[in-house]
């Protein structure tokens, strides 16, 4: 856990942060966060009161393969003086590899975005349910009702039928349930149907967005990055809470070799892991800007 805070590139000259402390530009941003309308523990009020807390002046929501949870996010973080951000985190794969793209400053009420994203939901909770049946398999009867009870969302995933298989006295911790069931290749994993990268990249484009590869060095597979980059990827999450300084180092090299935006965020999903992680990763406003920027410039070329 060692996402690169603010507080160290702020000491740095080249951060580039403007000295006015008055200044728009002079907040900090934590840009990947989850809620309940996902695998994350918090409502967006509560995220939005933890990010007040942390001392954040702009925030981006990114629930997993959903934009349910913006409206109320937006409205929490205007309540607070807070910047939001709408955005999400699709579930992609590139050669077999699974690929999360983060979506910013996307339209939450896009239709065709709306449309996909239901496809999406409807393939997560199928794969509860076969899930579920590889666990009942295993001799552990579990009922999907009780992990769909417990996610209380469109867009459920393991972390949910870890919570369930918590409550329901099967093992003792989330961990526990990933490492003996959930992860890749345990027993009861199950492949999940994806999109292509450039598709989710282009779905993202086509709702006013913009493109990122989220935690790239959790897939460690940067032989992709081109091919994405080709496809239209506008940016790299350098600062993440799982990237050491040496790996938000490497991508900032990368986002510099390939033009694009450099961005972070802690990837919090509230109460999940004991501390929630809001506040470990705080990025320079100025990365905002560069978004803003570079989706200034996609506006201005698709017109
Ligand atoms: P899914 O989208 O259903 O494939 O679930 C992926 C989510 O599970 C990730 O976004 C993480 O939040 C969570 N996750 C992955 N591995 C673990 C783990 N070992 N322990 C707890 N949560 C995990
Ligand atoms: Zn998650
Ligand atoms: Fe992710
Ligand atoms: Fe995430």
């Amino acid at each position: 856990m060692n996402g690169m805070s603010a507080d160290a590139r702020e000491r740095r000259p080249e951060a580039g942060r403007p000295s006015s402390p008055d200044s728009p530009s002079s907040g900090l941003a934590d840009l990947h966060l989850h809620t309940h309308f996902s695998d994350g523990t918090y409502s967006p009020e509560e995220l939005a009161g933890c990010a007040a807390e942390h001392g954040l002046s702009a925030v981006a929501l990114t629930d997993h393969d959903t934009v349910e949870g913006c409206a109320r996010m937006a409205a929490a973080c205007a309540g607070r003086g807070i910047e939001f951000i709408p955005a999400t985190e699709l579930t992609s794969e590139y050669q077999d590899h699974e690929l999360h793209i983060l979506g910013y400053f996307l339209d939450d009420t896009h239709e065709r975005l709306l449309r996909e994203l239901a496809r999406y939901q409807q393939v997560r909770q199928d794969r509860i349910r076969k899930i579920v049946a590889r666990l009942n398999e295993l001799g552990v009867p579990l009922d999907a009702e009780v992990v769909f009870k417990i996610a209380n969302c469109q867009a459920p995933g393991r972390p949910h039928v870890g919570r369930a298989l918590v409550q329901e006295g099967y093992c003792e911790s989330l961990d526990e349930a990933f490492k003996r069931w959930l992860k890749k290749d345990r027993p009861a994993w199950v492949p999940k149907f994806r999109v292509t990268a450039a598709d989710a990249i282009q779905l993202i484009h086509e709702a006013g967005g913009l493109a990122v590869l989220a935690h790239p060095g959790l897939n460690r597979a940067d032989e992709v990055i081109p091919a994405l980059v080709e496809a239209g990827l506008d940016g790299i999450e350098c600062f993440h809470s799982r990237h050491s300084t040496a790996m938000a180092m490497h991508y900032l090299q990368v986002a510099d070799r390939h033009g694009l935006v450099a961005t972070g965020g802690s990837d919090c999903h509230g109460m999940n892991k004991g501390q929630p992680l809001i506040g470990t990763v705080k990025l320079p406003y100025l990365h905002v800007e560069q978004l803003k920027e570079r989706r200034a410039k996609r506006l201005a070329a698709s017109h």
